[in-house]
């Protein structure tokens, strides 16, 4: 056996598989409306809530930034890829989300993956020392990596049941005497499968009972949950209470790329000097920089996009219960409607397909098993017509396949 045969061998393990992931290219861009294989269909799987990754003002804005800053800066940060525009995004995020300082990544997951250990990993004065990580069982993969490369010895890594306030509170009282330097409560704002908030007003309590600091990745939420789409801080009461933020701007901002965290001024400054991601990490693009600027521009100065994508929301959780599907209730975009089996969440997609809607199934081990489901992502830029008819497609399979 060599290499190769391997990796042969177990392709095709994966390819039997549930898990497997296939990829349906789009012959067009990503929209409300999109094209697979000549066919229009309504999509209802993508991570585009506010409809901006195919605005006017925002291709116009990153054409633009093109012609008045280049295609590439050809360098990390530090050195000379610094353009007055990243200083000037980071300004306009720290802003939106309501915080002193931002830093940008490539994505979230380089943000993400440069956080945890930049701290935990570095003595800061200290001789001996450990640190403490809680997080929730359901977080985000680039969470549970960036976690990962804190050194065992000075890191103790902690999970708390998803979304399960008495569960933290039991290993933040179990450890209340231990002499820990920091201790860092780490969740998603909005977890993905679920579409549900994190109870952040609990846990901005519980920190600041047991001396934590908290740690929110807002990606799901950025432009999503709020009155003014500022995030699940907002959503939950507790805007400018927590101490690190992370988001990408790959989802309602726009779509494309970045990443970034924001606090406090000392730790974004430190972070500058720390963050493994950051130092050696080429700079974003200007187009990508005045895309997501554009962006939030427009999220600030028109309060209809999120209000749109609020009531798109609303309207289609309450028809597709109505139809007598059972969906996972809550205030979020995405909307799970759990269909039990993987086998029939497989064959609902695939007939979805057909009937003109562009939607994912998620069955074990992604969920847990007899948890399988299809999710459905709703967004600003589809029309009530376009829900309407995604509805009508689901009326008709769910009704051939008798689930309804
Ligand atoms: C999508 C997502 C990420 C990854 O963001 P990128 O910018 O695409 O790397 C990280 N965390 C969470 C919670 C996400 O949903």
């Amino acid at each position: 056996m060599n290499f190769f045969n391997i990796i042969n061998e177990e392709l095709k393990r994966l390819e039997e598989s549930k898990t497997y992931k296939y990829e349906v290219p789009l012959q067009s861009p990503q929209d409300g409306i999109v094209k697979v294989k000549g066919r229009k269909l309504v999509m209802l799987a993508s991570n585009n809530y506010l409809g901006l990754s195919n605005h006017p003002a925002i291709k116009k804005a990153a054409i633009e930034g093109i012609k008045k800053y280049g295609y590439g800066v050809a360098s990390v940060r530090f050195i000379c890829g610094t353009q007055d525009i990243h200083l000037e995004l980071e300004k306009k995020i720290s802003k939106f989300v309501g915080t002193e300082d931002t830093i940008l990544f490539s994505s979230c997951f380089a943000a993400n993956e440069g956080f945890f250990a930049s701290l935990t990993n570095e003595k800061l004065g200290f001789e001996n020392y450990k640190d403490v990580l809680y997080s929730d069982r359901l977080n985000h993969a680039s969470i549970i990596d960036g976690q990962r490369l804190c050194k065992p010895e000075t890191t103790d890594k902690k999970i708390y049941n998803h979304a399960d306030m008495d569960d933290l509170e039991k290993l933040l009282a179990e450890d209340k005497d231990k002499n820990y330097r920091f201790k860092i409560i780490a969740t998603d704002g909005v977890f993905s499968m679920e579409g549900d908030l994190a109870p952040l007003d609990r846990i901005v309590e519980l920190a600041k009972k047991y001396n934590a600091i908290v740690f929110v990745d807002d990606s799901h939420a950025i432009g999503v949950c709020g009155k003014s789409g500022r995030g699940t801080p907002e959503a939950k009461g507790v805007f400018g209470k927590i101490d690190v933020l992370t988001g990408t701007l790959g989802k309602a901002i726009g779509g494309a790329a970045g990443g970034y965290i924001s606090g406090k001024k000392e730790l974004i400054s430190y972070l500058r000097q720390k963050s493994r991601p950051y130092t050696f990490s080429n700079s974003l693009p200007p187009a990508i920089i005045f895309g997501a600027m554009a962006a939030f521009d427009l999220l600030m100065k028109d309060k209809s996009i999120v209000k749109r994508l609020h009531e798109n929301t609303a309207y289609f959780r309450k028809q597709i219960k109505n139809l007598g599907f059972k969906i996972l209730e809550g205030e979020h975009p995405i909307v799970p409607i759990m269909l039990g089996e993987a086998a029939i969440a497989q064959d609902m997609s695939r007939a979805l397909l057909k009937a003109g809607v562009y939607i994912k199934g998620l069955w074990f081990p992604v969920v847990p098993k007899g948890e399988a489901r299809l999710r459905a992502q709703i967004s600003a830029a589809l029309t009530k017509k376009d829900i309407d008819n995604a509805l009508d497609a689901f009326e008709s399979v769910g009704k051939k396949m008798k689930v309804i």
